[in-house]
């Protein structure tokens, strides 16, 4: 008999009833070290008490009102990404999905616009993810969740991953745009390398394309910065954001410069809940805390030591690993053994992760944690795989 609940998860076996910073507890009481993070949402630790309190206040005063009318919160939020990136102007959301229709509808309104409405194609590279929607499925082109789901969303060319030359060869007088992870989370973490979005950025130039990066799981801190690409030293034209955005509230952006939002005027797109007042209020509040002096020095030295302290594990049980790879708190151990073994193991020690494809497993915790917490999941990690050589 189907559950209530659609089984579209394979879920396991317990449940949550309170978290406090980088921890969670079941109703029994049995304590859990979260490197999930709600898959790299709760940024900044669960019941952070400065989001706690923002979205308790926003909830006396305001929830809903609907994007017929202005929104406070929103603008002030949109003026904050803004002055913190390279984009003039945000859309907003309620997830990584629907930042990614946006980030796809705006690149080809974007050719429509400058009058070369045949330029709607767009490169993606294999290994990718997107989100959940016919078209961000079609744009990954990930065979196993496109399947048995009708016709493909037409307009996306995918490639090998890290095919420089590859690239170039592959646009055509149709194609509007190049998109990217920074680092392709769901895909394994597999980190494109700067040199990488260094070229893209070139070719994008060179042939009129924008630049959209997917920074839906590498934005807002996750790498050490407050968005990925800036660790090339690059700008894309179009960025999609979720995830971390507002500590755990659903919420997604789109970010994009001036000229590339030529095309999308009134009427041209739309959310009825995106940047409500309670969503804006949980977004300002992360940005209040990561905008903190020293917030990504922290980041980055709490990255520093758990991937050295990871990378030793590794090292030492090489019959269950063959290394580590990732970016800040982004990190992904590429297993030998099934990845969801050591996810497994990792839970009955008490230790929370994420599997990833490629048979990775993911650590992404909160930004929030220190070194107790590191050395806590680096115990466990160890015993784990001390099982698991045996
Ligand atoms: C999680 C994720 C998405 C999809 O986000 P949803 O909120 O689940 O729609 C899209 N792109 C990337 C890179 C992601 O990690």
């Amino acid at each position: 008999m189907i559950p209530p609940v659609l089984p579209t998860y394979a879920r396991t076996d317990v449940a949550f009833e309170r978290g406090e910073g980088a921890y969670l507890y079941t109703a029994e009481g049995r304590r859990y070290l979260d490197f999930c993070a709600g898959v790299a949402v709760v940024s900044l630790g669960h019941a952070h008490p400065h989001l706690v309190e923002a979205l308790t206040e926003q909830a006396k005063k305001l929830w809903h009102t609907s994007n017929l009318y202005r929104i406070a919160g929103q603008e002030r939020l949109a003026r904050r990404l803004v002055e913190n990136s390279f984009a003039d102007t945000v859309f907003f959301c309620n997830s990584g999905a629907e930042a990614m229709e946006c980030a796809i509808k705006m690149a080809r309104k974007y050719h429509a616009a400058s009058g070369h409405s045949e330029r709607y194609r767009i490169i993606t590279f294999e290994g990718s993810f997107h989100g959940r929607t016919l078209a961000t499925l079609a744009a990954a082109g990930n065979r196993k969740y496109l399947d048995g789901f009708g016709p493909e969303a037409p307009g996306f060319d995918h490639l090998p991953f890290a095919t420089h030359d590859g690239v170039e060869a592959a646009i055509t007088p149709e194609t509007a745009a190049i998109l990217i992870e920074p680092v392709m989370g769901e895909g394994g973490v597999q980190v494109v390398p700067p040199a990488c979005l260094k070229g893209l950025r070139e070719i994008c130039d060179k042939h009129g394309l924008l630049l959209v990066l997917d920074e839906v799981q590498t934005g807002m801190g996750r790498t050490g910065r407050l968005f990925g690409h800036e660790w090339a030293g690059i700008a894309p034209d179009i960025m999609a954001l979720a995830k971390g955005i507002a500590g755990g509230f659903p919420m997604g952006a789109c970010l994009a410069t001036e000229r590339a939002a030529v095309g999308m005027t009134a009427g041209s797109h739309g959310s009825t809940f995106g940047g409500n007042p309670l969503a804006a209020a949980a977004g300002n509040a992360v940005l209040d805390v990561m905008l903190a002096d020293g917030f990504f020095d922290n980041v980055r030295r709490t990255a520093g030591y758990l991937s050295q302290r990871v990378a030793a594990v590794t090292d030492k049980y090489d019959k269950v690993f063959t290394g580590v790879r990732g970016e800040g708190l982004l990190i992904g151990l590429k297993c030998k053994v099934p990845n969801t073994d050591i996810v497994a193991a990792l839970f009955r020690r008490g230790l929370l992760t994420a599997p990833a494809g490629d048979n990775v497993v993911r650590f992404i915790p909160p930004l929030i944690i220190g070194t107790a917490e590191v050395d806590e999941a680096v115990g466990l990690l160890e015993a784990a795989s001390e099982e698991l050589s045996g």
